[in-house]
C-alpha cells in the first residue's frame, strides 16, 4: 500500500508527493493507520527507519481534519493561544532527547504542513529562549522540544499543554539515557491524568527495556506495539 491508501488528508499527500517519497518505509505503512485511527502507539524503530515522518504525517493530517471540521461548523480555535493565561497552546508536543533531533523533526514537520495552516514551532536547550518564545507566541499548533527548555517554559508559565492532543515522545531510550526521565514525567503528570484517554500518546524507542516499557504503561492507554 502506498501513501494514497493511509487516509492523509489531501493537502498531506501533496506534501508527501512534494518531498518526493514514493513509498512508505515500513513503520510509516504501520504507523499512519494505527495514529488515524485513535489508537495508542508503542513503536520500536531505529533512526533512519522513517520514523520521523511515521509520527509527523498522521498527527498534521489528524489536526488538519480537526481544523476543517470546525471551520466547518463555525468555530476555529485558530491560535494555540490562551487568552486568559497568555500562554502558548500548542495542541501537539514532540519530545526529543537533543536539539539537533528537534531541529530535524521541526524542519521535516514544516516541509509536512506546507500550505495547511498547521505552525510547527521549535523549543530547545542552549540558545535563547527568548527568541524561541517570540516565535511561538506567534501561533503554535505543534510544538517540538527537548524536555528541559520546555520545562523551563511551561514553570515560566509561557506554554500550556492543557490543549495536547497528540503527544510524540521519539528517541525514548535515548532521553532515559541522558537522565530526563524526571522532567518527561513532570510534563506529561502535568497534563493531568484525565488526558491520558482524551489525548493520543506515541512512544517511539530503538529499545524495549523495563524502563521504556514502564514508560509505556504509564503514558499509554490500551496501546498497539509494533517492531520493524
Ligand atoms: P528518519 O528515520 O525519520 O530520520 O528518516 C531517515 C531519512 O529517510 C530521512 O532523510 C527522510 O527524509 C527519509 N525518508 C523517510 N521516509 C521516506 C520515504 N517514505 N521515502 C523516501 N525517503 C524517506
Amino acid at each position: 500500500a502506498g501513501f494514497e491508501e493511509a487516509g492523509l488528508v489531501e493537502a498531506v499527500l501533496r506534501n508527501v508527493a512534494r518531498c518526493g517519497y514514493d513509498c512508505p518505509t515500513p513503520v510509516q505503512r504501520y504507523s499512519m493507520p494505527i495514529v488515524l485511527g485513535g489508537r495508542d502507539l508503542m513503536a520500536c524503530a531505529q533512526t533512519g527507519s522513517g520514523k520521523t515522518a511515521a509520527f509527523c504525517l498522521p498527527v498534521i493530517s489528524g489536526l488538519v481534519a480537526a481544523d476543517a471540521d470546525a471551520a466547518a461548523g463555525g468555530n476555529k480555535d485558530a491560535f494555540g493561544y490562551d487568552d486568559y493565561t497568555r500562554a502558548a497552546r500548542p495542541r501537539a508536543l514532540v519530545l526529543a532527547p537533543t536539539r539537533e533531533l528537534a531541529a530535524q523533526i521541526h524542519e521535516e514537520a514544516k516541509k509536512f504542513s506546507h500550505q495547511t495552516g498547521i505552525k510547527v514551532k521549535v523549543a530547545y536547550g542552549g540558545t535563547s529562549m527568548i527568541q524561541q518564545l517570540r516565535d511561538i507566541e506567534r501561533g503554535v499548533d505543534i510544538l517540538v522540544a527537548t524536555p528541559g527548555r520546555l520545562v523551563d517554559m511551561i514553570e515560566r508559565g509561557r506554554v500550556s499543554l492543557e490543549a495536547i492532543k497528540y503527544l510524540v515522545m521519539d528517541e525514548a531510550d535515548r532521553m532515559l539515557d541522558m537522565g530526563f526521565e524526571p522532567q518527561i514525567r513532570k510534563i506529561v503528570d502535568g497534563m493531568g491524568m484525565p488526558r491520558k484517554s482524551m489525548r493520543q500518546t506515541m512512544l517511539f524507542s530503538a529499545t524495549f527495556p523495563p524502563q521504556i516499557q514502564r514508560l509505556a504503561s504509564d503514558f499509554l492507554s490500551k496501546y498497539i506495539f509494533i517492531t520493524v
